[in-house]
């Protein structure tokens, strides 16, 4: 199948008799004949379902799909993008390991690094996403588990290299872990230029119409954990919780590190996504590849109107010519980016404030990658907790407007962003 059909069918194929659309499995629990057949489950001896805090078949259709669309072998869908990075990184990195990431990664990923899984005993090195090798080489140690980068950083805009990344990584023994949300599998697979285990918030494009929270982690089977056993025993060595198995034993390089997040991570924090919500999350999936196409038109036309505008300083949009990130965006996204737009408004904070105020059919939202158009201020809303200088680091200054075109008529957006700068004088 074909990149549009897997968004439409992939994932779930419906037998003789059986429902067309992805059924709800609204249950926790699945019934069996004997003791023996779920002790089975609980040995990892049999695949099957028992208790949805660890897998529920919907999430597994749903999954699936975004597998196949990712080019990846497994894949797990998560409560939230959150878990998804949560888990990706916590799966191979224990208290006393270490991790390099871009540090132009969404504010809540650079929290959840930074602060909490600092608490938790994991350092992480944050280098910038243009980092060359040598800058690469020398953030590495040698308790270093994982590189982490997000393929278009939210709200930063810049593209990640990922073949550098990627060489740097695999040079050094270790993964990367990709967050692929705001390109989509539609706009680039990461898989393809050397990435190991890619992300999502689903939350964003995949579901793309602000209905359901939700993550999603996908393996490309690719790393050989087993070359490099002695920095994961957790995947090399006997999990004494499943009565001695060895993960890369038993499901293979294909399956292990799926295998282990649910069996470990889900089993011990239940970050599942509801069924409920991964039927919402397919049924914006089936529509992946056509909205994506409008999402961009609509970024190319505002970015190229904003910056051509007097009232505005700078506009970040890896498709105009002549943005930092136009020539690898060309290499990696040559179909389009994404529909999210940062620019800044002459006047600094103030005027980014008054403008947004000032907009009607773009709302003021903590939210990206929606049907309807929504912008947002980063340095007052999901980056508050950041000092300035990690502001910087980051790629966000104070005028930073983070404007995400919908699906609406390219003319409607435009015209509203015209009278909004009207009002700033
Ligand atoms: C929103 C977002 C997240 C967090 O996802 P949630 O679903 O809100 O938990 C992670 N990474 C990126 C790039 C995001 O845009």
């Amino acid at each position: 199948m074909k990149r549009d059909t897997i968004c439409v069918q992939g994932g779930y194929q419906p037998k003789n008799g059986e429902p067309r659309q992805v059924p709800i499995i609204q249950s926790t629990t699945f019934k069996y004949d004997t003791s023996e057949d779920m002790g089975k489950l609980f040995d990892l001896e049999a695949s099957g379902y028992f208790y949805t805090r660890l897998q529920n078949p919907t999430n597994d259709y749903v999954a699936a799909k975004i597998c196949q669309l990712e080019g990846g072998t497994a894949a797990m869908l998560t409560s939230s993008g959150q878990a998804a990075n949560f888990f990706s990184v916590f799966n191979i990195a224990n208290s006393g390991d270490h991790v390099v990431a871009s540090a132009e990664i969404y504010g809540g990923t650079y929290n959840l690094f930074a602060v909490t899984m600092k608490k938790m005993g994991i350092d992480f090195t944050f280098v910038s996403a243009d980092a060359t090798r040598e800058e690469l080489d020398k953030a590495f140690r040698p308790n270093t588990k994982a590189v982490f980068g997000e393929t278009l950083a939210n709200p930063a805009l810049s593209v990640l290299d990922i073949e550098r990344f990627a060489e740097a990584a695999h040079a050094h023994g270790v993964p990367l872990i990709v967050d692929n949300t705001f390109a989509t599998p539609v706009n680039c697979r990461p898989f393809e230029w050397g990435a190991d285990i890619v992300t999502h918030s689903t939350t964003k494009y995949l579901d793309g119409h602000g209905a359901a929270v939700g993550g999603c982690i996908v393996d490309s089977g690719k790393f050989d954990w087993k070359k490099y056993a002695d920095k994961f025993p957790g995947l090399c060595t006997p999990d004494d919780s499943y009565h001695g198995i060895t993960y890369v034993e038993k499901f293979g390089l294909e399956g292990a590190f799926i295998t282990k997040a649910t069996a470990q991570l889900m089993r011990d924090f239940g970050s599942i996504q509801s069924p409920q919500n991964a039927f919402l999350l397919n049924l914006g999936l089936e529509s992946l590849h056509v909205r994506m196409k409008k999402h961009c038109e609509n970024g190319q036309k505002v970015a190229e109107f904003l910056s051509k505008h007097p009232k505005v300083s700078w506009v970040r949009y890896c498709g105009l010519e002549g943005d930092k990130y136009y020539a690898l965006a060309q290499k990696y996204l040559p179909n389009g980016s994404c529909g999210v737009v940062s620019f800044g408004v002459k006047g600094g904070r103030k005027a980014a404030e008054t403008f947004m105020k000032n907009l009607k059919i773009s709302a003021i939202a903590t939210h990206v990658a929606d049907a309807r158009t929504c912008c947002l201020h980063p340095a007052s809303a999901t980056h508050r907790q950041m000092s300035d200088e990690e502001l910087v680091a980051a790629g966000i200054t104070p005028d930073l407007v983070r404007f995400s075109c919908g699906l609406e008529d390219a003319e409607d957006l435009i015209e509203d962003i015209d009278n909004a700068l009207k009002a700033v004088k």
